[in-house]
């Protein structure tokens, strides 16, 4: 049996290729994929990354086939795959630093956005009373998880999240879950298509406000806003960014690093007196492994976070090519599905 999956690199180069499908080892499980979700990283690598490389990581399917030991799934469950976890025997999972594991289960090279994965059961979670396309949220979501809670925000506190993107929402959201006293937004451009449809996005999830790096004096603004001293700033946008961050900080605001540019631009000049005077703490979250897959499971099944309202698009995977129409031109875009079956259901080609 073969299966198609995509890869890409930059330019937004994409190659549809077959492979045949292993046959799941021991423990390991076969995945018939239904849906995947776009992740700001498969867009940097198709901006970057030079040679052809697997894409997607946000992943929901089918169990399909399965090796001779597994016992977690059986053939026919709904499951998120995590796209690495810990082993759970080597010394630094035993320490209860799993984020340090020596011997991590990956998707081995797969593609997310494919028609099969083969990976291990340790990385699968069954999911039920949720669609597939909500389920696709449960990594970016983990990873959102993971930084709120690397943020330590207090009780009733104030949160600045940069970014406007699916995880600076999913961020806010959390933050008004949590109990946060001020959540805002801060996108770079005011005024775009793009921006406009994730503004209202941002609102819906409980933003109190959202401005843009676009508006003159917008930190002086949005100080008067929060009425009081930030105690986290979360950064979803890129890293250039953390300067935005290290303006807005007051005296002992911790600034959680979260975008990625896997480019040059990922090198940022920073004013370390400053930040000592300041007692600025920045601490970068650790995104893999997300851990936090069940957590996120039940904050989509109670509906604390509306997953649903953020996908704009649903692709199938043989139109993948519309990806670089929609993120290189002023399109109003939050979060891109790519479906296996091949009919397209909301969305499309802008
Ligand atoms: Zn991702
Ligand atoms: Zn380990």
């Amino acid at each position: 049996m073969k299966g198609k999956s995509l890869v890409g690199s930059k330019g937004f180069q994409l190659e549809l290729r077959e492979r045949d499908l292993p046959t799941p080892g021991y423990n390991q499980v076969l995945i018939k994929i239904g849906v995947c979700g776009v992740c700001g990283s498969d867009l940097h690598l198709l901006s970057h990354q030079a040679d052809l490389t697997p894409l997607g990581h946000e992943i929901s399917g089918k169990v399909f086939q399965i090796g001779r030991a597994v016992s977690k799934v059986k053939i026919g469950d709904d499951v998120v795959v995590e796209d690495k976890t810990y082993c759970g025997r080597c010394t630094a999972c035993k320490n209860g630093h799993i984020e340090l594991c020596s011997d991590m289960h990956d998707l081995n090279g797969q593609s997310g956005m494919g028609e099969y994965i083969c990976v291990h059961e340790n990385m699968l979670h069954i999911f039920e009373g949720i669609t597939p396309e909500e389920a696709a949220f449960t990594e970016p979501l983990a990873v959102c998880v993971n930084t709120y809670m690397t943020a330590q925000v207090p009780l009733h506190g104030k949160v600045v999240i940069l970014g406007i993107g699916p995880l600076a929402i999913m961020c806010a959201a959390l933050a008004v879950h949590y109990g946060a006293s001020f959540v805002a937004c801060v996108g770079s451009k005011e005024g775009t298509k793009r921006n406009k449809i994730r503004e209202d996005a941002a609102l819906a999830a409980g933003a109190d406000t959202v401005t843009y790096m676009s508006c003159e004096h917008y930190k002086e603004t949005l100080k008067l806003r929060a009425g009081g001293p930030i105690d986290a700033i979360i950064v979803t946008s890129p890293p250039s960014t953390i300067k935005e961050a290290l303006d807005l900080a007051d005296y002992g605001t911790r600034i959680v690093p979260i975008g990625l540019d896997l480019g040059e631009n990922s090198k940022v000049q920073i004013d370390i007196d400053r930040i000592i005077m300041q007692k600025n703490t920045i601490v970068p979250f650790i995104a893999e492994p997300a851990g936090k897959f069940p957590l996120s499971l039940e904050l989509i099944r109670d509906g604390v976070v509306n997953v649903k309202e953020l996908i704009t698009h649903e692709i199938p995977l043989e139109e993948a090519a519309v990806l670089k129409n929609l993120f290189h031109n002023d399109n109003g875009v939050i979060k891109v599905m790519i479906k296996m079956n091949k009919e397209r259901s909301i969305g499309g080609m802008c």
